[in-house]
């Protein structure tokens, strides 16, 4: 490759060189001096000189969009559902200590 290679975020590179978890297959996450890359095969997320990266771009699987989406798409992206944490039903709150009449100690000196 010639020229400077254009990366965006969504790109799907196999670099020459592997990780150490044998995968060499990258997404990019993060476009600036440095490019962030998350490996399919680890899922861990890297960040690389970006230089040194074009470098070590064999192929490009997948191209992310070729615009910086700097404006929400036009079309509402799908809403993804998150599986929430099940949520604890609610209990309810301990009893209080049964209110009794308050025994009040009181000492009177003298009486009796
Ligand atoms: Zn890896």
């Amino acid at each position: 490759m010639s020229g400077v290679v254009k990366l965006f975020v969504g790109d799907v590179i196999r670099t020459r060189k592997k990780h150490p978890c044998g995968g060499d297959v990258w997404v990019i996450e993060r476009v600036g001096a440095d490019v962030g890359m998350t490996c399919r095969t680890c899922g861990r997320y890297v960040l690389i000189d970006r230089v040194k990266l074009e470098r070590r771009i064999r192929e490009f699987l997948e191209r992310g969009s070729e615009e910086t989406p700097l404006l929400p798409p036009l079309l509402p992206p799908r809403p993804v559902r998150y599986p929430e944490p099940p949520r604890r039903s609610r209990r309810p709150e301990p009893a209080p200590p049964p209110a009794g009449p308050r025994r009040r100690i009181v000492k009177r000196a003298g009486q009796t």
